[in-house]
């Protein structure tokens, strides 16, 4: 059996290194989901953009939606805490 360069190329360059930079992403990709967990709020309190309903939502949430409307709701609590005291 004859191997030509390109095919040696191929097992020996391409694919290694191609498994290698899939390995690379899927870790990446995995560190950066852990991450983003451990920086959100434990709680937030949530005020609706459509009709004002302030509710609380539990651990993990990055976006709420309003339980009377469903419609978008923004964290007023993150937005208090940045707030300037006067
Ligand atoms: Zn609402």
């Amino acid at each position: 059996m004859k191997l030509d360069l390109n095919e040696v190329f191929l097992y020996f360059v391409v694919l290694p290194a191609g498994g290698g930079l899939l390995l690379w992403f899927l870790n990446e990709f995995r560190k950066s989901v852990k991450n983003g967990r451990r920086l959100h709020r434990k709680t937030g309190t949530w005020e609706c953009s459509k009709c004002g309903h302030v509710f609380e939502e539990g651990e993990g949430v990055t976006l709420s939606r309003c339980p009377r409307c469903g419609g978008l709701a923004r964290d007023i609590k993150a937005k208090s805490r940045r707030a300037p005291k006067d």
